[in-house]
């Protein structure tokens, strides 16, 4: 199946109809919120009722037993030279400790985005929402974070800590899908890829899953094809990111913001022009003057403070392997120098 380039003029045009929403109804929003939300802590609670009967098969317990264990924090911590290391990794129960450590992290990861849902949960539960900001607001307000940071504390997995990030996930929630993507298609068959591509986004947005299992899961839920599901949750995932990223600018007052292409020999020329030009805030238009700029699209954007100098950007060789660069240089300066090298 041919996929079409998307145009600008598309871009733009879906920015307005994201602006415009998709459940007008406050009550309906909240209904498919609740729902994407139980359904995200059923399939968290199956992840880990996964993880705890591996965890007792690999360490011959029950999985009462393995469940105690993982909530004791009792693992190690691994503090060892590169000499230990080394004398450790050919042993056995060294393995086993890694792989359990492993699983550990996963598992709090999994916990913790439980915990954060529950938050969200209740705070649906009083009904008090009418609006995304309030709903965000209210959410912010309450403790979890605090349970959060306190069990990251704990453990010492501090970097690739699980937040849910809620504009997306309340972005991807009232999207109107309906009116974009799925024009030609009918009936049950449209319903269908509509359903299955808010759901496969909301969830995916929620568990923080890579775009590759977006896709996966995408076409187990259609049966689309790869090829296509792979374009689809491609620029979906930019768009819904940059109309969040639009929101998040506008609320706390960003004025300015500059366009940021990725440093690697795929990108094409439009971006590569439009990467470090700075943009007003009232000139902001998907498709345009905002990402994506075409189907594929991996540009994004960072807020302009006037004072961006300093700080480093990633720069990508091509066999995929990432290096920093000065903050302040622009794709042209970059592909110049790494032609050279
Ligand atoms: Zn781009």
């Amino acid at each position: 199946m041919v996929i079409q380039m998307k145009s600008s003029a598309y871009w733009k045009r879906r920015f307005e109809e994201t602006a415009a929403a998709a459940y007008t109804k406050a009550e309906e929003y909240i209904a498919a919120l609740n729902r994407e939300y139980t359904k995200a802590n059923i399939n968290i609670q199956n992840d880990l009722n996964a993880f705890y009967t591996k965890f007792a098969t690999d360490n011959k317990m029950t999985f009462a037993e393995a469940k105690k264990v993982l909530s004791k924090n009792e693992l190690q911590k691994f503090k060892y030279t590169l000499q230990e290391f080394k004398e450790k990794t050919i042993s056995k129960e060294f393995q086993q400790e890694i792989a359990n450590a492993s699983m550990k992290t996963q598992i709090t990861r999994l916990e913790s985005l439980q915990m954060q849902i529950k938050g969200r949960a209740d705070v649906l539960k009083t009904g008090e929402m009418y609006k995304t900001e309030e709903l965000l607001s209210k959410v912010y307000e309450n403790s979890y974070y605090r349970n959060v940071f306190n069990i990251q504390q704990g453990l010492g997995f501090g970097s690739d800590f699980a937040l849910l990030n809620d504009k997306k996930i309340l972005k991807a929630v009232n999207e109107p899908w309906a009116e974009s993507d799925f024009k030609s298609r009918t009936g049950a068959d449209k319903a269908k890829l509509i359903s299955g591509l808010r759901s496969t986004m909301v969830q995916g947005f929620i568990r923080g899953d890579s775009l590759q299992t977006m896709s996966k899961n995408f076409v187990a839920v259609t049966g689309t094809s790869k090829n296509r599901a792979d374009k689809i949750i491609r620029s979906e995932t930019a768009h819904v990111t940059e109309a969040a990223t639009y929101e998040s600018y506008r609320e706390t007052g960003v004025e300015k913001y500059d366009w940021l292409a990725t440093l690697d020999t795929k990108t094409c020329e439009n971006c590569a022009m439009l990467d470090g030009k700075t943009f007003e805030m009232s000139e902001y238009s998907e498709g345009e003057t905002a990402p994506p700029l075409h189907a594929n699209d991996r540009c994004t954007t960072v807020p302009n403070f006037g004072d961006n100098a300093g700080g480093t950007r990633v720069a990508r060789n091509d066999d995929g392997s990432t290096y920093k660069v000065p903050a302040d240089m622009e794709y042209n300066e970059w592909r110049a120098g790494a032609e050279k090298r």
